[in-house]
């Protein structure tokens, strides 16, 4: 129960940090912007996380190793609604734009991680 908390807490804090940036960058580099900084805090928070943003095609993946949301948790879809969320809240105030955000891989079901695809095409 620990960690969600802190999740919400970490993602006003760099929000309010990058407003000034961001608003002179381009659409996909608000998006990258604040996916990385969203997984910096994250891991500077927690020594042991382990986050990898990458950019495929016109989508970002985001992978998370050491997922604390299904932590200990079983389940036969992905589980971390609570990160879709916040990822998607965060990159709507990023961006201005509902991006979608999908969980293809949680380690509640066995996967090695828990992997975000971003900004799925239409
Ligand atoms: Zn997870």
């Amino acid at each position: 129960m620990r960690r969600p908390i802190a999740l919400c807490v970490l993602l006003s804090f760099v929000v309010s940090l990058a407003g000034v940036a961001l608003k002179l960058m381009p659409q996909k580099q608000r998006q990258k912007f604040i996916l990385n900084n969203l997984a910096k805090a994250l891991m500077d928070t927690n020594p042991d996380s382990l986050i990898v943003v990458e950019e495929k095609g016109d989508q970002f993946l985001y992978t998370d190793y050491g997922c604390a949301i299904c932590h200990t948790r079983h389940a036969d879809k992905p589980a971390c609604h609570l990160y879709v969320g916040s990822l998607e809240e965060a990159l709507k105030w990023a961006s201005g734009q509902d991006i979608t955000v999908e969980e293809t891989q949680c380690k509640a079901r066995g996967d090695p991680c828990c992997q975000f695809t971003i900004g799925a095409a239409a």
